[in-house]
Protein backbone atom coordinates (compact mmCIF):
# COMPACT_ATOMS: atom_id res chain seq x y z
CA UNK A 1 0.00 0.00 0.00
CA UNK A 2 1.23 3.76 -0.76
CA UNK A 3 1.45 6.31 1.56
CA UNK A 4 -2.07 7.77 0.59
CA UNK A 5 -3.61 4.74 1.06
CA UNK A 6 -3.92 4.04 -2.32
CA UNK A 7 -3.33 -0.45 -2.64
CA UNK A 8 -0.77 -0.71 -5.63
CA UNK A 9 -1.76 -4.47 -5.82
CA UNK A 10 -1.63 -6.34 -9.05
CA UNK A 11 -4.80 -6.66 -10.08
CA UNK A 12 -6.46 -9.97 -9.65
CA UNK A 13 -6.93 -11.68 -13.59
CA UNK A 14 -10.69 -11.61 -12.78
CA UNK A 15 -10.49 -7.74 -12.57
CA UNK A 16 -8.44 -7.42 -15.65
CA UNK A 17 -10.77 -9.97 -17.30
CA UNK A 18 -14.17 -7.98 -15.82
CA UNK A 19 -13.29 -4.52 -17.05
CA UNK A 20 -13.04 -6.42 -20.67
CA UNK A 21 -16.67 -6.90 -20.60
CA UNK A 22 -18.01 -5.11 -17.45
CA UNK A 23 -18.11 -1.62 -17.78
CA UNK A 24 -15.93 -0.33 -15.02
CA UNK A 25 -15.21 -4.13 -14.30
CA UNK A 26 -18.63 -3.90 -11.83
CA UNK A 27 -22.67 -4.16 -12.14
CA UNK A 28 -23.06 -1.32 -10.02
CA UNK A 29 -20.72 1.65 -9.38
CA UNK A 30 -19.86 1.26 -5.51
CA UNK A 31 -18.27 -2.02 -6.54
CA UNK A 32 -15.74 -0.36 -8.07
CA UNK A 33 -14.60 0.56 -4.86
CA UNK A 34 -13.78 3.85 -6.92
CA UNK A 35 -14.48 5.83 -3.88
CA UNK A 36 -11.95 4.36 -1.76
CA UNK A 37 -8.86 4.29 -4.13
CA UNK A 38 -9.09 0.80 -4.26
CA UNK A 39 -9.60 -2.67 -6.76
CA UNK A 40 -12.48 -3.97 -6.49
CA UNK A 41 -13.22 -6.64 -4.25
CA UNK A 42 -13.64 -10.25 -5.70
CA UNK A 43 -16.65 -12.44 -3.56
CA UNK A 44 -16.29 -15.73 -3.67
CA UNK A 45 -18.72 -17.12 -1.06
CA UNK A 46 -19.46 -15.81 2.50
CA UNK A 47 -20.76 -17.39 5.90
CA UNK A 48 -22.74 -15.62 8.55
CA UNK A 49 -20.40 -12.19 9.10
CA UNK A 50 -17.63 -12.94 7.04
CA UNK A 51 -16.95 -13.11 3.64
CA UNK A 52 -14.18 -14.45 1.50
CA UNK A 53 -12.65 -13.05 -1.65
CA UNK A 54 -11.35 -15.17 -4.57
CA UNK A 55 -7.68 -15.16 -2.91
CA UNK A 56 -9.49 -17.05 0.39
CA UNK A 57 -8.93 -14.11 2.38
CA UNK A 58 -11.63 -13.71 5.24
CA UNK A 59 -13.32 -10.56 5.67
CA UNK A 60 -15.54 -9.39 8.56
CA UNK A 61 -18.24 -7.95 6.22
CA UNK A 62 -20.17 -5.13 7.39
CA UNK A 63 -21.18 -4.34 4.05
CA UNK A 64 -23.58 -7.59 3.91
CA UNK A 65 -24.84 -6.69 0.70
CA UNK A 66 -25.76 -3.07 0.96
CA UNK A 67 -27.86 -4.05 4.49
CA UNK A 68 -29.54 -6.85 2.42
CA UNK A 69 -28.30 -9.86 4.50
CA UNK A 70 -29.92 -9.16 8.49
CA UNK A 71 -29.10 -12.50 9.55
CA UNK A 72 -25.56 -12.57 7.82
CA UNK A 73 -24.29 -14.61 4.92
CA UNK A 74 -26.26 -18.10 3.80
CA UNK A 75 -28.39 -18.14 6.83
CA UNK A 76 -29.56 -21.59 6.51
CA UNK A 77 -33.43 -20.69 7.00
CA UNK A 78 -33.29 -18.90 3.94
CA UNK A 79 -31.68 -21.11 2.07
CA UNK A 80 -33.58 -23.84 2.53
CA UNK A 81 -36.91 -21.78 1.68
CA UNK A 82 -34.91 -21.13 -1.64
CA UNK A 83 -34.52 -24.67 -2.65
CA UNK A 84 -37.33 -25.74 -1.28
CA UNK A 85 -39.30 -23.45 -3.85
CA UNK A 86 -36.76 -23.88 -6.30
CA UNK A 87 -37.61 -27.25 -6.80
CA UNK A 88 -40.81 -26.62 -7.69
CA UNK A 89 -39.90 -24.06 -10.50
CA UNK A 90 -38.42 -20.92 -11.42
CA UNK A 91 -41.34 -18.88 -12.31
CA UNK A 92 -44.39 -18.93 -13.59
CA UNK A 93 -45.58 -15.30 -14.28
CA UNK A 94 -49.42 -16.27 -12.40
CA UNK A 95 -50.59 -15.73 -8.91
CA UNK A 96 -48.92 -18.01 -6.34
CA UNK A 97 -49.83 -18.76 -2.71
CA UNK A 98 -46.37 -17.65 -1.41
CA UNK A 99 -47.34 -13.82 -2.89
CA UNK A 100 -50.35 -13.61 -1.01
CA UNK A 101 -48.89 -15.14 2.62
CA UNK A 102 -46.02 -12.48 2.02
CA UNK A 103 -48.00 -9.62 1.63
CA UNK A 104 -49.98 -10.72 4.52
CA UNK A 105 -46.80 -10.62 6.34
CA UNK A 106 -46.23 -7.45 5.60
CA UNK A 107 -49.53 -5.53 5.94
CA UNK A 108 -48.89 -7.35 9.82
CA UNK A 109 -45.42 -5.83 10.17
CA UNK A 110 -45.34 -2.92 8.34
CA UNK A 111 -48.15 -0.36 10.21
CA UNK A 112 -49.32 1.71 7.93
CA UNK A 113 -49.45 -0.80 4.71
CA UNK A 114 -53.04 -2.39 3.62
CA UNK A 115 -52.09 -3.23 0.22
CA UNK A 116 -48.40 -4.64 -1.44
CA UNK A 117 -47.10 -4.47 -4.81
CA UNK A 118 -44.14 -6.94 -4.86
CA UNK A 119 -41.49 -6.04 -7.34
CA UNK A 120 -37.71 -6.81 -8.27
CA UNK A 121 -35.54 -3.58 -6.82
CA UNK A 122 -36.12 -0.95 -4.47
CA UNK A 123 -35.76 1.26 -7.53
CA UNK A 124 -38.83 -0.26 -9.00
CA UNK A 125 -40.39 0.20 -5.83
CA UNK A 126 -39.76 3.90 -5.43
CA UNK A 127 -40.24 4.67 -9.57
CA UNK A 128 -43.88 2.95 -8.67
CA UNK A 129 -44.01 5.23 -5.84
CA UNK A 130 -43.80 8.41 -7.68
CA UNK A 131 -45.69 7.24 -10.99
CA UNK A 132 -48.84 5.90 -8.15
CA UNK A 133 -48.70 9.27 -6.08
CA UNK A 134 -48.62 11.51 -9.52
CA UNK A 135 -51.61 9.00 -10.75
CA UNK A 136 -53.39 9.30 -7.53
CA UNK A 137 -53.55 13.28 -6.90
CA UNK A 138 -53.64 14.24 -10.59
CA UNK A 139 -50.34 16.30 -9.58
CA UNK A 140 -46.93 16.49 -11.23
CA UNK A 141 -44.64 17.78 -8.55
CA UNK A 142 -42.23 15.82 -6.12
CA UNK A 143 -40.08 17.24 -3.32
CA UNK A 144 -37.16 15.05 -2.20
CA UNK A 145 -34.47 15.76 -0.38
CA UNK A 146 -30.49 16.65 -1.20
CA UNK A 147 -28.33 13.29 -0.17
CA UNK A 148 -31.48 11.00 0.16
CA UNK A 149 -30.85 7.93 -2.59
CA UNK A 150 -34.20 6.16 -4.31
CA UNK A 151 -32.84 4.07 -6.76
CA UNK A 152 -31.72 5.36 -10.10
CA UNK A 153 -35.18 6.32 -12.19
CA UNK A 154 -34.76 9.37 -14.10
CA UNK A 155 -37.15 11.48 -12.12
CA UNK A 156 -35.09 10.85 -8.70
CA UNK A 157 -31.85 10.99 -9.82
CA UNK A 158 -31.45 14.71 -8.80
CA UNK A 159 -29.05 15.85 -6.21
CA UNK A 160 -29.26 11.54 -4.73
CA UNK A 161 -27.02 10.09 -2.38
CA UNK A 162 -25.54 6.71 -2.19
CA UNK A 163 -23.10 5.95 -5.54
CA UNK A 164 -24.12 8.80 -6.85
CA UNK A 165 -22.41 10.99 -4.08
CA UNK A 166 -19.69 8.86 -3.79
CA UNK A 167 -18.28 9.37 -7.47
CA UNK A 168 -19.41 13.13 -6.91
CA UNK A 169 -21.72 13.07 -10.19
CA UNK A 170 -24.46 16.25 -10.04
CA UNK A 171 -26.77 13.67 -11.08
CA UNK A 172 -26.53 11.42 -14.42
CA UNK A 173 -25.78 11.91 -17.82
CA UNK A 174 -28.83 11.01 -20.08
CA UNK A 175 -31.79 12.03 -17.77
CA UNK A 176 -33.70 14.54 -19.88
CA UNK A 177 -34.35 17.99 -18.22
CA UNK A 178 -37.95 17.24 -18.40
CA UNK A 179 -37.55 14.05 -16.42
CA UNK A 180 -36.52 16.10 -13.68
CA UNK A 181 -38.38 19.49 -14.10
CA UNK A 182 -41.00 18.20 -11.89
CA UNK A 183 -39.11 16.95 -9.17
CA UNK A 184 -37.82 19.98 -6.36
CA UNK A 185 -34.79 19.11 -3.80
CA UNK A 186 -34.97 20.29 -0.19
CA UNK A 187 -31.83 20.25 2.06
CA UNK A 188 -32.89 16.70 4.87
CA UNK A 189 -33.74 17.89 7.77
CA UNK A 190 -35.18 21.60 7.12
CA UNK A 191 -38.34 22.06 8.19
CA UNK A 192 -38.48 25.51 6.93
CA UNK A 193 -37.54 24.93 3.63
CA UNK A 194 -40.25 22.48 3.14
CA UNK A 195 -43.00 24.73 5.01
CA UNK A 196 -42.01 27.21 2.67
CA UNK A 197 -42.30 25.28 -0.49
CA UNK A 198 -45.70 23.91 0.45
CA UNK A 199 -47.14 27.61 1.24
CA UNK A 200 -46.04 28.79 -2.17
CA UNK A 201 -46.90 25.81 -4.50
CA UNK A 202 -48.19 23.27 -2.05
CA UNK A 203 -51.49 22.83 -4.59
CA UNK A 204 -49.42 21.41 -7.10
CA UNK A 205 -47.24 18.75 -5.03
CA UNK A 206 -48.36 15.29 -5.46
CA UNK A 207 -45.87 13.74 -3.09
CA UNK A 208 -42.80 14.16 -0.75
CA UNK A 209 -40.36 11.18 -0.74
CA UNK A 210 -37.90 10.77 2.04
CA UNK A 211 -35.15 8.06 3.45
CA UNK A 212 -37.14 8.57 6.85
CA UNK A 213 -33.66 7.82 8.56
CA UNK A 214 -31.29 8.74 5.83
CA UNK A 215 -28.29 6.29 5.08
CA UNK A 216 -27.09 7.08 1.81
CA UNK A 217 -25.11 10.14 2.44
CA UNK A 218 -23.73 8.17 5.80
CA UNK A 219 -26.56 7.33 8.64
CA UNK A 220 -28.13 10.99 9.29
CA UNK A 221 -31.05 10.61 11.50
CA UNK A 222 -34.20 13.10 11.53
CA UNK A 223 -33.92 15.78 13.30
CA UNK A 224 -37.01 16.14 16.28
CA UNK A 225 -39.96 16.84 14.51
CA UNK A 226 -39.32 16.62 10.99
CA UNK A 227 -40.78 13.48 10.01
CA UNK A 228 -44.17 14.74 11.94
CA UNK A 229 -44.23 18.25 10.17
CA UNK A 230 -43.64 16.13 6.58
CA UNK A 231 -46.93 14.15 7.69
CA UNK A 232 -48.54 17.54 8.96
CA UNK A 233 -48.03 20.08 5.95
CA UNK A 234 -48.28 17.12 3.24
CA UNK A 235 -51.87 16.31 4.86
CA UNK A 236 -52.52 19.66 4.90
CA UNK A 237 -52.87 20.47 1.46
CA UNK A 238 -53.29 17.10 -0.06
CA UNK A 239 -49.94 15.82 -1.16
CA UNK A 240 -48.57 12.07 0.05
CA UNK A 241 -46.10 11.41 2.07
CA UNK A 242 -43.70 8.27 0.69
CA UNK A 243 -41.31 6.73 3.09
CA UNK A 244 -38.59 5.03 1.33
CA UNK A 245 -37.67 2.29 4.03
CA UNK A 246 -35.58 0.10 1.87
CA UNK A 247 -32.50 0.32 4.22
CA UNK A 248 -34.96 0.95 7.43
CA UNK A 249 -37.71 -1.39 6.42
CA UNK A 250 -37.32 -4.39 8.42
CA UNK A 251 -33.70 -2.99 9.56
CA UNK A 252 -34.71 -0.54 12.21
CA UNK A 253 -37.89 -2.70 13.77
CA UNK A 254 -40.00 -5.36 12.30
CA UNK A 255 -41.99 -1.77 11.68
CA UNK A 256 -39.78 -0.33 10.19
CA UNK A 257 -38.62 3.67 10.95
CA UNK A 258 -42.34 4.50 10.65
CA UNK A 259 -43.14 2.41 13.67
CA UNK A 260 -40.06 3.49 15.30
CA UNK A 261 -41.02 7.40 14.80
CA UNK A 262 -44.97 6.52 15.15
CA UNK A 263 -45.22 8.78 11.81
CA UNK A 264 -47.28 6.70 9.35
CA UNK A 265 -46.74 7.22 5.53
CA UNK A 266 -49.11 7.35 2.89
CA UNK A 267 -47.07 5.03 0.33
CA UNK A 268 -43.47 2.70 1.83
CA UNK A 269 -41.22 0.91 -0.56
CA UNK A 270 -39.12 -1.92 0.98
CA UNK A 271 -36.35 -3.91 -0.44
CA UNK A 272 -32.97 -4.94 1.11
CA UNK A 273 -33.57 -7.14 4.33
CA UNK A 274 -37.09 -8.01 3.02
CA UNK A 275 -35.44 -10.59 0.54
CA UNK A 276 -32.78 -11.60 2.31
CA UNK A 277 -29.95 -11.28 -0.64
CA UNK A 278 -32.59 -12.44 -3.83
CA UNK A 279 -33.80 -9.57 -5.90
CA UNK A 280 -37.54 -8.67 -4.66
CA UNK A 281 -38.67 -5.14 -2.97
CA UNK A 282 -42.05 -4.18 -2.51
CA UNK A 283 -44.59 -0.59 -2.32
CA UNK A 284 -46.93 -0.69 -0.06
CA UNK A 285 -49.92 1.50 1.24
CA UNK A 286 -53.59 2.96 2.02
CA UNK A 287 -55.73 0.51 0.29
CA UNK A 288 -57.38 3.57 -1.66
CA UNK A 289 -53.93 4.52 -2.89
CA UNK A 290 -52.78 1.11 -3.77
CA UNK A 291 -55.94 0.54 -5.70
CA UNK A 292 -55.37 3.11 -7.89
CA UNK A 293 -52.89 0.26 -9.93
CA UNK A 294 -53.58 -1.41 -12.70
CA UNK A 295 -55.49 -4.35 -13.07
CA UNK A 296 -57.92 -2.18 -10.61
CA UNK A 297 -56.93 1.50 -11.28
CA UNK A 298 -55.13 3.89 -14.28
CA UNK A 299 -51.60 3.84 -12.88
CA UNK A 300 -49.86 0.97 -15.22
CA UNK A 301 -47.14 -1.19 -13.45
CA UNK A 302 -46.22 -4.82 -13.76
CA UNK A 303 -43.52 -7.22 -14.37
CA UNK A 304 -42.30 -10.45 -15.72
CA UNK A 305 -40.79 -11.49 -12.82
CA UNK A 306 -42.50 -10.00 -10.34
CA UNK A 307 -43.35 -11.96 -6.86
CA UNK A 308 -41.10 -14.71 -8.25
CA UNK A 309 -41.64 -17.37 -6.27
CA UNK A 310 -38.25 -18.27 -5.13
CA UNK A 311 -37.61 -14.68 -3.91
CA UNK A 312 -40.89 -14.81 -2.11
CA UNK A 313 -39.94 -18.14 -0.14
CA UNK A 314 -36.95 -15.97 0.99
CA UNK A 315 -38.84 -13.18 1.71
CA UNK A 316 -41.42 -15.32 3.94
CA UNK A 317 -38.51 -16.87 5.68
CA UNK A 318 -36.50 -13.70 6.57
CA UNK A 319 -39.73 -11.87 7.86
CA UNK A 320 -40.61 -15.34 9.60
CA UNK A 321 -37.26 -14.59 11.64
CA UNK A 322 -37.10 -11.43 12.50
CA UNK A 323 -37.89 -11.73 16.49
CA UNK A 324 -38.34 -8.50 18.11
CA UNK A 325 -35.66 -9.82 20.03
CA UNK A 326 -32.88 -9.51 16.69
CA UNK A 327 -33.64 -5.79 16.78
CA UNK A 328 -32.97 -5.37 20.56
CA UNK A 329 -29.63 -7.47 20.31
CA UNK A 330 -28.37 -5.73 16.98
CA UNK A 331 -29.24 -2.36 18.77
CA UNK A 332 -26.52 -3.55 21.79
CA UNK A 333 -24.49 -4.29 19.26
CA UNK A 334 -24.04 -0.96 17.38
CA UNK A 335 -24.17 1.22 20.94
CA UNK A 336 -21.49 -0.71 21.66
CA UNK A 337 -19.26 -0.58 18.84
CA UNK A 338 -20.01 3.17 18.83
CA UNK A 339 -18.81 3.61 22.59
CA UNK A 340 -15.45 1.29 22.26
CA UNK A 341 -14.49 2.61 18.87
CA UNK A 342 -14.90 6.59 19.80
CA UNK A 343 -11.82 6.86 22.82
CA UNK A 344 -10.03 4.52 20.19
CA UNK A 345 -10.35 7.41 17.17
CA UNK A 346 -10.17 9.89 19.79
CA UNK A 347 -6.81 8.30 21.08
CA UNK A 348 -5.42 8.06 17.50
CA UNK A 349 -5.89 11.99 17.22
CA UNK A 350 -8.07 11.62 14.15
CA UNK A 351 -11.71 13.69 14.83
CA UNK A 352 -14.73 11.29 13.99
CA UNK A 353 -18.35 11.66 14.88
CA UNK A 354 -19.87 8.19 15.16
CA UNK A 355 -23.64 8.62 14.17
CA UNK A 356 -26.34 5.67 15.50
CA UNK A 357 -30.09 5.37 14.76
CA UNK A 358 -31.24 2.00 16.72
CA UNK A 359 -29.51 -0.56 14.23
CA UNK A 360 -28.03 1.67 12.07
CA UNK A 361 -24.64 3.53 12.43
CA UNK A 362 -22.27 5.48 10.45
CA UNK A 363 -18.72 6.92 11.03
CA UNK A 364 -17.58 10.32 9.85
CA UNK A 365 -14.45 11.88 9.54
CA UNK A 366 -15.49 14.85 11.15
CA UNK A 367 -15.94 16.89 14.54
CA UNK A 368 -19.26 17.15 14.77
CA UNK A 369 -21.76 14.86 13.63
CA UNK A 370 -23.72 16.02 10.30
CA UNK A 371 -27.13 16.90 10.05
CA UNK A 372 -27.87 16.98 5.94
CA UNK A 373 -26.31 16.55 2.63
CA UNK A 374 -23.65 19.70 2.72
CA UNK A 375 -22.38 18.36 6.58
CA UNK A 376 -22.19 15.08 5.28
CA UNK A 377 -19.82 15.78 2.03
CA UNK A 378 -17.86 18.34 4.08
CA UNK A 379 -16.10 14.98 6.19
CA UNK A 380 -12.75 14.15 5.42
CA UNK A 381 -13.16 12.00 2.47
CA UNK A 382 -9.32 11.00 2.57
CA UNK A 383 -9.16 10.05 5.86
CA UNK A 384 -11.89 7.79 5.75
CA UNK A 385 -10.33 6.27 2.57
CA UNK A 386 -7.15 5.61 4.58
CA UNK A 387 -8.82 4.31 7.41
CA UNK A 388 -10.61 1.80 5.24
CA UNK A 389 -7.66 0.46 3.76
CA UNK A 390 -5.78 -0.26 7.02
CA UNK A 391 -9.08 -2.13 7.84
CA UNK A 392 -9.56 -4.06 4.47
CA UNK A 393 -5.79 -4.87 5.51
CA UNK A 394 -6.74 -6.38 8.56
CA UNK A 395 -9.48 -8.16 7.07
CA UNK A 396 -12.25 -5.88 8.01
CA UNK A 397 -14.40 -4.83 5.54
CA UNK A 398 -16.32 -1.61 5.73
CA UNK A 399 -18.52 0.04 3.41
CA UNK A 400 -16.40 1.26 0.99
CA UNK A 401 -17.09 4.89 0.19
CA UNK A 402 -18.01 7.80 3.28
CA UNK A 403 -21.35 8.10 1.80
CA UNK A 404 -22.86 4.16 2.61
CA UNK A 405 -24.09 3.23 6.37
CA UNK A 406 -22.75 0.24 7.98
CA UNK A 407 -24.39 -3.04 8.58
CA UNK A 408 -24.31 -4.93 11.46
CA UNK A 409 -25.93 -8.41 11.24
CA UNK A 410 -27.34 -11.09 13.59
CA UNK A 411 -24.28 -13.37 12.43
CA UNK A 412 -21.71 -10.41 14.04
CA UNK A 413 -21.50 -11.97 17.47
CA UNK A 414 -19.05 -10.97 20.58
CA UNK A 415 -15.44 -12.40 18.56
CA UNK A 416 -16.27 -10.68 15.29
CA UNK A 417 -16.99 -7.51 17.60
CA UNK A 418 -13.86 -7.58 19.37
CA UNK A 419 -11.88 -8.45 16.69
CA UNK A 420 -13.66 -5.39 14.93
CA UNK A 421 -12.68 -3.10 17.66
CA UNK A 422 -8.70 -4.48 17.82
CA UNK A 423 -8.03 -4.38 14.29
CA UNK A 424 -9.52 -0.42 14.33
CA UNK A 425 -7.30 0.46 17.03
CA UNK A 426 -4.25 0.17 14.92
CA UNK A 427 -6.01 1.31 11.82
CA UNK A 428 -6.77 4.41 13.64
CA UNK A 429 -2.98 5.13 14.51
CA UNK A 430 -1.81 3.91 11.15
CA UNK A 431 -4.36 6.26 9.57
CA UNK A 432 -3.60 8.97 11.92
CA UNK A 433 0.52 8.80 10.95
CA UNK A 434 -0.38 8.86 7.03
CA UNK A 435 -2.76 11.68 7.31
CA UNK A 436 0.11 13.32 9.65
CA UNK A 437 2.56 12.78 7.04
CA UNK A 438 0.70 13.83 3.74
CA UNK A 439 -0.34 17.21 5.49
N1 LIG B 1 -34.03 3.42 -1.80
C1 LIG B 1 -33.04 3.39 -0.90
C2 LIG B 1 -33.22 4.10 0.40
C3 LIG B 1 -31.86 2.70 -1.17
O1 LIG B 1 -30.86 2.69 -0.27
C4 LIG B 1 -31.74 2.02 -2.41
C5 LIG B 1 -30.51 1.28 -2.73
O2 LIG B 1 -29.50 1.39 -2.10
C6 LIG B 1 -32.81 2.08 -3.30
C7 LIG B 1 -33.95 2.77 -2.98
C8 LIG B 1 -32.72 1.36 -4.61
O3 LIG B 1 -32.81 -0.02 -4.41
P1 LIG B 1 -32.19 -1.05 -5.47
O4 LIG B 1 -30.71 -0.90 -5.41
O5 LIG B 1 -32.69 -2.37 -5.00
O6 LIG B 1 -32.75 -0.66 -6.80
Amino acid sequence: MSDTGQQSLNQHPLIQRAVVTLPGGVNSPVRSFAAVGSDPLVAAHGRGAYLFDVNGKKYIDFVQSWGALIFGHAYPPIIEAANRAISNGTSFGLLTEGEVELAERIVEMVPSVEKVRLVNSGTEATMTAVRLSRGFTNRDLIVKFEGCYHGHSDALLASAGSGVATLGLAGSAGVPKGSVADTVVLPYNDEEAVEQLFLSDGELIAAVIVEPVAANMGLIPPAEGFLETLRRVTSQHGALLIFDEVITGFRLGRGGAQDKFNVMPDLTTLGKVLGGGFPIAALGGRAEIMDALAPLGPVYQAGTLAGNPVAVAAAIAVLDNLDPAVYTMLEGRVSLLANELEPIFEEAGLPVAIQTCGTLMSIFFKDAPPSDYRTAKACDACAYKTFFIEMLDRGVLLPPSPMESMFVSVAHERDELEKMIDSAHSAAIAAARIASSTN
